[in-house]
């Protein structure tokens, strides 16, 4: 079963409409248009806590948009997206973004800020921290991401890979439930690819909540709880790693991880 039946149920339901059983992230018949392009027909999933989904599919089956939509970066026209039971529409959007965090392919620091200030700034500004805790924490995520060294560097000083963990630190500084990677690692030289994917492992190894677009595969059987075949705007398939790789139940399946691997 999908859990589904929950919802209707008033069961465990607490007064504010959220119960114990709710995932953290429910998205359901999501549908999303471009003008007269649809882009997302009806997807459907959940996401618990703990859980790292990666998604895989064609460029143009709607991956990025999907993302998009969870953290409201993009309006959607149907469905609803969830956020611990509450839905994102009803949400105030620097809340969303706060208790969202993503990480895109185009790493896009302030250039003319260091590493430190570049993780320190969402604190001052969306968390309204004092510049002192906004620096201690700060420091404690480069930690985390192994850049401590790097505090003091400017964008223009830090390889593609450092780059990207500094957006990883940005983004964990906020305290996520939820972290949103949009091909975190497909603008890297192939060099860099792996210590990216190193501090992402240990995210999940952490217990960190993950939604992650990425064709590594390799980094989707090690971390991945479920891998989510999309194509064409539907998942095609879900489930298991390793269940998709070694007994997918779709020819489309098959033949996309073919190409991958
Ligand atoms: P993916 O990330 O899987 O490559 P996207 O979500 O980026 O796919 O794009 C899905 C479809 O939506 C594509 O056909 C793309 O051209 C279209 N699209 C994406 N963003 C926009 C936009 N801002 N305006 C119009 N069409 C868009
Ligand atoms: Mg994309």
């Amino acid at each position: 079963t999908d859990g589904r039946g929950d919802v209707s149920e008033p069961s465990s339901t607490a007064e504010d409409g959220r119960s114990a059983g709710d995932p953290l992230l429910r998205v359901e018949n999501l549908q999303k248009s471009y003008g007269d392009e649809t882009v997302l027909r009806g997807i459907d999933f959940d996401l618990d806590r703990r859980d790292v989904e990666v998604i895989i599919g064609p460029s143009g089956s709607g991956k990025s948009t999907m993302l998009r939509c969870v953290n409201r970066l993009t309006e959607f026209q149907g469905g609803t997206i969830s956020l611990d039971g509450e839905s994102v529409m009803a949400m105030n959007e620097n809340e969303l973004r706060r208790r969202v965090g993503m990480v895109f392919q185009d790493i896009n620091l302030f250039a003319h800020l260091t590493a430190l200030e570049n993780v320190t700034l969402g604190l001052r500004k969306v968390l309204d921290m004092s510049k002192g805790d906004a620096e201690d924490k700060a420091m404690s995520q480069l930690e985390r991401v192994g850049l401590a060294p790097q505090a003091a560097s400017y964008p223009a000083e830090l390889s593609g890979g450092q780059k990207q963990r500094v957006g990883i630190a940005r983004a964990l500084a906020m305290d996520p439930e939820l972290l949103l990677f949009d091909e975190p690692t497909s603008a890297l030289d192939p060099e860099l690819v792996g210590e990216v994917l190193e501090v992402m492992r240990d995210l999940a190894d952490g217990g960190m909540t993950m939604l992650v677009v990425t064709h590594e595969m390799g980094f989707a059987r090690r971390a991945a709880s479920s891998l989510m075949f999309l194509d064409e705007g539907k998942i095609v398939e879900r489930g298991p790693p390793e269940q998709l790789f070694d007994s997918p139940e779709r020819d489309r399946t098959r033949e996309f991880l073919a190409r991958l691997t």
